[in-house]
């Protein structure tokens, strides 16, 4: 079985992870600290706030950036559900603009359309491990005086012109949910420049409190342990090299699906280093199998396949709900088309011979 998505947990995360539950410490001690540091320092930003999952990063990053009840907050449809739901923890509303279709981004032509007076916030989203365009987001985030929020839960590594994202913006995002370039189980993280972003996410992240039971605004407990941080401190060491195997894995299924009838490899933007979370490929006209029939043949030989995301966010029925009539044709035709194929560290070369070959025999 070629499963999707693998973590890749060895000896030296067990051996820290003992380390821990042997010491005094379990949670937002020694480890968490060392965590946030040594993850900062790879990014490249002054701070790192650790949290206890990519969601709950994300809100506090929002809130830490002031977004507010009535703020609308600019995001993309075409993402997991975490994102928009974020913004809706702040009250405040997302407005979604719709993706470019090479990359499945954010289109920033798209942005700059939904700005309105109540816009107080930007929340990108580098999907499947590719950067957005930065160059552009940049401008218009400095032009309309809006906050940047990256979300990163999929990019850890990833560059936009030599440069790591999560450095980019007011804050990045990232999770350690064990589908994502690196794991600590659950876990999440803030990365930022600011100082007065780090101080407020911080005690957002303990109720509230930089000092004990003395509580200066509303906060939760988005604590991380430091078991979760100590598998993060060993993760990281292996991330570059794991994120090479990604790109590897990556260049050698593209060489085998281009020339496949009705398959779309994924493009690559200029200017960015991509760290293939996923490997997603579109299933478009002269294809001669429907995608749903074409994963179900590859689940069949025993290859891993999902579809991220079969519903952009604004056609989920919670924001149906909510009133959202949007129309957005590229991130609703992305949604029918695509298909993303194994592409972690544990693929081995076989494994891409063999998916390359079920893809083959499938048109
Ligand atoms: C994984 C993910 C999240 C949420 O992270 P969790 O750790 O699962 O809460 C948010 N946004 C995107 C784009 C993600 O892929």
């Amino acid at each position: 079985m070629t499963p999707i998505a693998k973590h890749l947990i060895g000896g030296e995360e067990k051996k820290a992870v003992l380390e821990v539950l042997n010491s005094g410490m379990l949670v937002q001690g020694p480890k968490v600290k060392e965590f946030e540091e040594n993850f900062a320092k790879y990014i490249g930003t002054k701070y790192g706030i650790a949290t206890n999952n990519g969601t709950t990063a994300l809100h506090a990053a929002l809130l830490a950036s002031t977004i507010n009840s009535g703020d609308e907050v600019i995001t993309t449809p075409f993402t997991f559900i975490a994102t928009a739901n974020s913004i809706l923890y702040c009250n405040a509303k997302p407005v979604f603009a719709d993706i470019e279709p090479k990359s499945f981004n954010i289109d920033p032509e798209q942005v700059k359309e939904k700005i309105t007076s109540k816009t107080k916030a930007v929340l990108i989203v580098h999907l499947y491990g590719q950067p957005c365009e930065m160059g552009a987001i940049l401008d218009i985030c400095e032009d309309h005086e809006l906050k940047l929020v990256e979300d990163a839960c999929q990019a850890h590594g990833a560059e936009y012109k030599g440069k790591k994202v999560g450095s980019f913006g007011d804050s990045g995002v990232f999770s350690f949910y064990p589908t994502k370039n690196m794991t600590t189980g659950e876990g999440g993280i803030i990365t930022t420049n600011d100082k007065k972003i780090a101080e407020k996410a911080r005690l957002i992240r303990e109720h509230g409190s930089s000092a004990k039971y003395s509580h200066q605004i509303l906060g939760y407990n988005y604590r991380m342990t430091d078991i979760s941080a100590a598998i993060g401190i060993e993760q990281l060491k292996k991330l570059d090299a794991m994120n090479e195997k990604r790109i590897e894995n990556a260049k050698l299924l593209t060489n085998g699906i281009e020339k496949i009838r009705g398959l779309g490899p994924p493009c690559v933007s200029p200017n960015v280093k991509h760290v293939f979370n996923q490997y997603t490929i579109r299933v478009i006209e002269g294809s001669v199998f429907p995608r749903d029939e074409l994963s179900a043949k590859l689940n069949k030989k025993c290859i891993g396949t999902k579809i991220y995301y079969p519903l952009p966010t604004h056609k989920q029925k919670l924001y149906q709900n909510l009133g959202y009539m949007d129309k957005l044709p590229e991130a609703e035709r992305a949604a029918k088309e695509v298909l993303s194929l194994p592409v972690h560290p544990a693929v081995s070369n076989d494994d891409i011979e063999s998916i390359v070959s079920s893809l083959e025999a499938g048109s």
